[in-house]
């Protein structure tokens, strides 16, 4: 339960060839590297946008690049899932920030409040202005806590109702769900009905627990329940099958069109709307006679718990949607996220800002694994703007879910924009369907190092 693989272990694996899928950096860039003196700035250095950078130090010769964030903290955030089930500790998933935004980038450490597209400027909380030639758009997403009735932030942990989508907040559901599985009673696990980062977490966390309470011999003390958003748990066809039945073998109650609206931490419930879609009888008086109509009907209701996980609702940060640079149409509209062509990353308005990760606007999960095949395109399609070409790469929507099904397998969930299953060799070899021990080792051994040594310098 530590981290098993460390800088020096990482390299020689990498360079024994074994960690090879996905790597997109050829060794010719490294003597042809362009000479373009364009302005770059960068707003938010996340997994994105560090990686970013390193990938365009790589490309161009003593780049201008400036990248303004906040955190002192670079998170593995995939990580945060395994804190709230005790395999990794709260200190293996960061890093400081100041190790990981590349040598040869300007870094500002301040918070972006406005950004003008047109004068291609942005404002920081600090008060001073950016401007720039060329824009990376890469601030992740807003995390709206204040969208859940009854809990905030600051509360977390309040009545038993955590989140593992913050650092402290995995840190504390680790330390509930091993009180809860002592004590028993029912645990309520849902998700959110925006979208969100990795989709899959939500359920992982239900899973595991459930494994856990198993491992202690404590199962038929705990009822668990799952209520998703969403149509259906999950929605890529070659995987669904296997989560249904994995929900059904451990008695793993599932009810879906749910969303949460709030929580009574004092009284330990959770308030519930059921979203659906039903066809009723009204009379239509231009007709004269009764006519079938489909209405969008919501129940509220109200369950009990004793333990309950949930997820705040997830949208472009505030300054995006001030910017003018999101969609105002269609499903990506609500929420904010920013209008790049779902091929190129390019933005639909501005040629001169490409953004990717979790802020943009495109249909595919948001993953860090989505970003690691994001990159390539969107570095080589903005060196191709700034030399007055056409874009030239095409990102097919791919991502991957790692689903952590229990302590020890995960099914993999690998699938590209028509989702249609995009499976990485040697993972091709196997059974995908179903969950596989292999894939557990990669998430357990690989993708944290995969993450920091790899991606974040532009190697994958
Ligand atoms: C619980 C959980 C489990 C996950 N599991 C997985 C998984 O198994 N596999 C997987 O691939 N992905 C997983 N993810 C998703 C993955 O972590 C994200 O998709 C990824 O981190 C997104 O990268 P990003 O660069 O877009 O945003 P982030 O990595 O969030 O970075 C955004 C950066 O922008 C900065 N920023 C924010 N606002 C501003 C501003 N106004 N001005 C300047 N800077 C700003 C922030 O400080 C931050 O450094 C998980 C996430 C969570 C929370």
């Amino acid at each position: 339960m530590s981290d098993t693989i460390n800088r020096r272990k990482f390299l020689k694996v990498a360079a024994g060839g074994l960690v090879v899928a996905g790597a997109g950096v050829g060794a010719g860039y490294y003597f042809s590297k362009e000479n373009i003196k364009s302005k770059i700035l960068i707003i938010g250095g996340g997994a994105a946008g560090c990686s970013f950078a390193a990938r365009l130090l790589h490309r161009l010769k003593n780049p201008d690049i400036t990248l303004i964030d906040p955190s002192d903290r670079q998170y593995y955030q995939p990580g945060f899932t395994f804190i709230a089930s005790g395999v990794f500790q709260p200190d293996e998933v960061w890093k400081p920030q100041s190790e990981c935004i590349p040598k040869g980038v300007k870094w500002v450490k301040d918070k972006v409040v406005a950004l003008d597209p047109v004068k291609q400027t942005a404002r920081t909380a600090g008060g001073e202005s950016y401007s720039y030639d060329f824009l990376v758009l890469t601030p992740g997403l807003q995390l709206n806590w204040n969208k859940v009735e009854g809990i905030s932030l600051d509360t977390l942990g309040a009545g038993n109702a955590h989140s593992i989508y913050d650092f402290v907040g995995a840190q504390k559901t680790w330390a509930a769900i091993q009180e809860f599985v002592k004590k028993g009673g029912r645990g309520v696990f849902t998700d959110t009905y925006t979208k969100l980062k990795c989709g899959g977490a939500p359920k992982k966390i239900c899973m595991l627990t459930e494994h856990w309470a198993r491992k202690q011999g404590a199962r038929d003390n705990v009822k668990i329940d799952y209520f998703c958003s969403s149509d259906a748990l999950y929605n890529v066809p070659l995987y669904t099958p296997r989560f249904l039945e994995i929900y059904k073998e451990r008695n793993i109650g599932l009810e879906v069109k749910t969303r949460v609206k709030g929580v009574d931490t004092l009284k330990k419930q959770v308030h519930l709307e059921k979203h659906e879609t039903k066809k009723v009888k009204e009379f239509d008086e231009a007709l004269g006679k009764e006519v079938e109509v489909e209405k969008k009907i919501i129940t509220p209701f109200v369950e009990d718990y004793d333990f309950l996980s949930f997820v705040p609702p997830q949208s472009a940060p505030d300054f995006v949607r001030e910017s003018g640079l999101s969609w105002t149409e269609g499903s990506l509209a609500k929420d904010a996220w920013v209008m790049v062509d779902k091929d190129t990353l390019i933005h639909k308005t501005y040629p001169n800002i490409v953004s990717l990760g979790d802020v943009a606007g495109i249909p595919t999960s948001k993953t860090s694994s989505a970003i690691r095949k994001q990159l390539p395109v969107a570095v080589q399609n903005m060196i191709d703007v700034m030399k007055g070409k056409e874009p030239s790469k095409k990102y097919n929507g791919y991502a991957c879910c790692p689903i952590v099904t229990d302590y020890g397998h995960v099914l993999l969930a690998e699938f590209d924009y028509n989702k249609d299953a995009d499976i990485t060799f040697p993972f091709s070899l196997l059974d995908m369907s179903k969950e596989q021990y292999l894939a557990w080792v990669l998430k357990h051994d690989f993708l944290k190092p995969m993450f920091f040594y790899g991606m974040l310098n532009g190697w994958m």
